[in-house]
């Protein structure tokens, strides 16, 4: 397999996705909910902040103030996608290749919403391969 070759299945039918049968989208309503658990979150964090600072302990809210979810970029085929509204769509076919989704990247770069997706785990996902986990590397 080339490395430089991204290969794309879609995650409703499990089939792959090439050429122009699909496209990578992430929708409104994820978006939406994201960017409404990130806004939580930022509330929760400054109260939880308020309170710890007299303690000395500002950050020690991060650490149980669980990151909000974020909206989840789908690899489907084009008949296999929800009727959902997208909020933004990449063709398979601009997605072939590692140099393809550094372009995607660079244009992503731009949209203010990209840090409330997971953008960066399908980009690792997809050119990286599996992280092993921490368990595997002490083996
Ligand atoms: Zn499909």
């Amino acid at each position: 397999m080339n490395p430089a070759t991204i290969h794309l299945t879609c995650e409703q039918c499990s089939r792959p996705v090439t050429g122009t049968t699909g496209a990578v989208r992430v929708y409104d309503d994820d978006l939406a909910s994201a960017e409404a658990a990130h806004t939580a979150h930022a509330a929760a964090r400054e109260a939880a902040v308020a309170i710890l600072s007299p303690l000395r302990l500002d950050g020690a809210a991060d650490e149980f103030l669980r990151p909000p979810a974020p909206a989840r970029w789908q690899v489907e085929h084009d008949r296999c996608a929800p009727t959902a509204s997208p909020a933004y769509v990449i063709p398979a076919s601009h997605l072939g290749s590692t140099r393809d989704v550094l372009a995607a990247s660079i244009a992503l770069m731009a949209e203010p919403w990209i840090g409330r997706t997971d953008w960066t785990e399908f980009v690792r996902r997809h050119c990286l391969g599996p992280v092993p986990s921490p368990t595997e590397d002490e083996k």
